[in-house]
């Protein structure tokens, strides 16, 4: 189904779709100012993802306004409230679920708009740039999947982790973070070998730009008896409180080291982060680096 790109928000004022990741600027609102996520739930978005008869490509984030339109057109590349069309230089290519009902996972009542190509929330009209109210006509009902439908809360899965060089073992590790800071970090450690192995744990909260990130460490034992190792930690900072707003827009590393390697290891972690983040900004965030134990 391709891979999903957090960080996309609603905007309250004009109802559209636009990409949060690059907090402090939410792009240009045709309602005026910028675009704002406040009580937008967090959504994702997939790119380089198959095409079928429920799922239409061609869509693209406007690096001018932030927003999500439909490129497919050709020429026609809508009107982008920033001035002139839409310009989807440097996008992904992103693809959406449409006429699927509302999937676990999804909300749905998303619309393109025929004036503008925006993709809007359909129940209310909005503010269009093209002038007037956003207008449906000829849209299918698109899907959007919902990384969180509270506000409040973002939750990230590193997915499995494996060792390097081949130790028997894996694990993953899960975030939840509130907007008043409290967090929660879920570990899952598993051994298939015999032999009792230390280990280091790390989940790295890559922020957008500008931001300090946050690295969340634990270092522990496993062996065959106490396998699987699955704890549940919580804990509060008011540095996650202060970032919050930025945080839809973060990218969420594990990384799984051998006692043997943990320095290198994390340097390590953090330089494969660094490389995988096409924003030179984001290096910034590597100087501002919260690192909280769990
Ligand atoms: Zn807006
Ligand atoms: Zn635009
Ligand atoms: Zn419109």
């Amino acid at each position: 189904m391709g891979q999903l790109q957090h960080g996309w928000r609603s905007c309250p004022k004009c109802q559209g779709m636009y990409y949060a990741g690059f907090v402090p600027f939410e792009g240009v609102c045709p309602a005026g100012g910028q675009h704002s996520h406040a009580k937008s739930f967090a959504y994702s978005m997939t790119f380089d993802a198959q095409q079928d008869d429920k799922t239409q490509g061609g869509f693209a984030s406007c690096k001018k306004c932030q927003g999500l339109f439909f490129a497919g057109f050709g020429q026609n590349q809508g009107v982008c409230p920033a001035g002139g069309a839409h310009d989807s230089t440097g996008s992904f290519s992103y693809a959406m679920l449409h006429d699927v009902g509302t999937p676990e996972g999804t909300q749905s009542e998303f619309r393109s708009c025929s004036k503008c190509r925006g993709l809007y929330f359909g129940p209310f009209p909005g503010v269009c740039p093209a002038g007037g109210a956003h207008d449906p006509d000829g849209s299918f009902n698109y899907a959007m999947h919902v990384q969180s439908n509270d506000p409040n809360s973002l939750s990230f899965d590193s997915g499995l982790l494996t060792v390097p060089g081949a130790l028997p073992l894996d694990a993953f590790v899960q975030l939840l973070v509130r907007s008043d800071g409290s967090y929660h970090v879920f570990r899952h450690v598993h051994i298939s070998g015999l032999d009792e192995i230390e280990y280091t744990l790390t989940g790295l909260l890559l922020m957008p730009t500008g931001e300090p990130s946050f690295r969340f460490e634990h270092q522990g034992s496993i062996n065959p008896i106490n396998d699987p190792d699955e704890v549940g930690v919580d804990g509060r900072d008011p540095r996650i409180a202060a970032h919050f707003d930025s945080m839809p827009g973060a990218k969420w590393i594990g990384g799984l080291g051998g006692k043997s390697v943990p320095e290198e290891f994390i340097s390590d972690l953090i330089k494969k982060a660094l490389a995988a983040a096409e924003d030179a900004a984001i290096k910034a965030a590597e100087q501002a680096l919260v690192t909280l134990a769990f």
